[in-house]
């Protein structure tokens, strides 16, 4: 039986090691990190959503980010410092526009397709994630907004994904705890969300005593093709017979050492989980999962007592500050969108989107044969992650020939 490791234990990591383990793999995962989904995989906005598909390689995006340069408040903020890596990555994402229309329908055609799989995945493990099917209500304030998104409803509905406009009053029925006033929306009924930590936590302890090997704490300093195995050097050297990157921001770098190309940018995004501690807070709260496509907020309700909302896309290279500057505007909305929620107990929080400048994920093998990637998601790595973890473990086990694939439960490998 091959012996694949895995580099990185955050959602695209372990689904990755889940579908090796059940394609009859011998699986080992590396991470530097002292347990799963400790890093971009901790604390996201929650939303599993096809309806969030749009790429951002547009002109609409570029337009609205110059605008939004000159305000401190917005949800873009682009460090002025110059580096290489940020401006060769700015070219491609330039270079990507064309292709927005096709990578928003790869996109939500790749979110659809990642529903069931996450599903299965959960359930032969095991894995209580908050998951909540309530969907997910986009909403807004100008025609010019609704307009907009009737635009990227058509493409979306090519890439199969049904939602269905609202009107205000529908939206109000939908979440009534949602106060303002707007023009309208779309509700997504089959989206869904769900706690990515828990669910990367739980898959990982589930694999572990399933006979999963998890090396943590242990920070990949070199890894090279010995063109008879992949050598990985850690605090001590290992051999397997193949390997997949998954490590998230780390991915470019480790990339570069095997002589590939994945130009993987750390997009800094922020969180605060508004934690209900009172009935008054968690009946003011929605429970409905909404994305203000104006502010570019996403929210979720964890369970009963969590609201998390999270937003902001931040170039400032490899940086996991978390600035009060860039926290205020998410409580500031909570508090203007849900004045009856308290803000007395908010947990802030900051990390690192991999992101490709084509917005699609680098999925599949690498120069060598025995290097393979599934890496670079960017802002969908909780919602797509499940569909290419298979895509990337039904190619390895098309090179390596795999023994017999193991049944878990009703799950079969393909
Ligand atoms: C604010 C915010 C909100 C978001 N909201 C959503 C959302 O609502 N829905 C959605 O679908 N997506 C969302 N995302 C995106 C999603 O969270 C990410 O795409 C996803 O978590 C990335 O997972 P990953 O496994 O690729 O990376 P990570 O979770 O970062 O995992 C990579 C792992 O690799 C390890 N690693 C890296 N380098 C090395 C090395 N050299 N040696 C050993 N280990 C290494 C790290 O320790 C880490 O554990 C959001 C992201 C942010 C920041």
């Amino acid at each position: 039986m091959a012996h694949i490791a895995v580099i990185g234990a955050g959602i695209t990591g372990i689904t990755t090691a889940f579908q090796l383990f059940q394609q009859g793999f011998e699986v080992t995962v590396i991470d530097r990190q002292r347990y799963a989904g400790m890093e971009t995989s901790f604390a996201n906005g929650g939303q599993l959503s096809a309806s969030n598909a749009e790429v951002w390689t547009s002109w609409g995006t570029v337009l609205k980010g110059m605008k939004w340069m000159l305000r401190r408040d917005a949800p873009l903020l682009i460090s002025p410092k110059p580096s290489w890596h940020k401006i060769s990555w700015m070219a491609e994402f330039l270079a990507n526009i064309p292709n927005y229309k096709s990578h928003t329908v790869q996109t939500a055609a790749m979110a659809i397709a990642a529903r069931r799989v996450h599903q299965e995945m959960a359930s032969a493990a095991g894995v209580d994630f908050d998951f909540s099917p309530a969907g997910i209500l986009h909403f807004y304030e100008t025609d010019k907004e609704l307009e907009q998104a009737a635009r990227v409803t058509a493409l979306l509905a090519q890439g199969g994904l049904e939602r269905k406009a609202v009107s205000p009053e529908e939206l109000r029925a939908i979440e009534p705890a949602l106060c303002g006033d707007y023009v309208g929306g779309y509700l997504t009924q089959s989206d869904a969300t769900g706690d990515i930590h828990k669910y990367t936590f739980g898959l990982a302890a589930w694999l572990e005593r399933k006979g999963v090997t998890f090396d943590y704490g242990a920070a990949v300093r070199a890894v090279r093709d010995t063109g008879t195995s992949v050598e990985i050097e850690t605090n001590r050297t290992q051999r397997f017979d193949g390997v997949v990157v998954s490590a998230g921001v780390g991915s470019r770098a480790l990339a570069g050492q095997l002589g590939d190309r994945v130009n993987v940018y750390p997009v800094k995004g922020y969180s605060i989980t508004v934690q209900l501690n009172d009935a008054a807070s968690r009946a003011a709260a929605p429970q409905v999962s909404l994305l203000d496509d104006n502010a570019k907020i996403v929210t979720s309700r964890l369970g009963p007592d969590r609201f998390r909302v999270a937003g902001t896309a931040e170039f400032s290279g490899d940086n996991r500050d978390i600035k009060a500057d860039r926290i205020a505007p998410l409580t500031g909305w909570v508090e203007r969108h849900f004045p009856g929620v308290s803000t007395e107990d908010v947990v802030p929080w900051a990390g690192l989107r991999p992101m490709m400048p084509s917005m699609m994920p680098r999925v599949g093998r690498g120069r060598s044969g025995r290097v393979f990637y599934n890496t670079g998601h960017g802002h969908l790595g909780w919602t797509l992650s499940a569909a290419t973890a298979e895509i990337v473990a039904t190619q390895v086990a098309g090179v390596y020939r795999r023994s017999s694939p193991v049944q878990i439960g009703g799950l079969k490998a393909s």
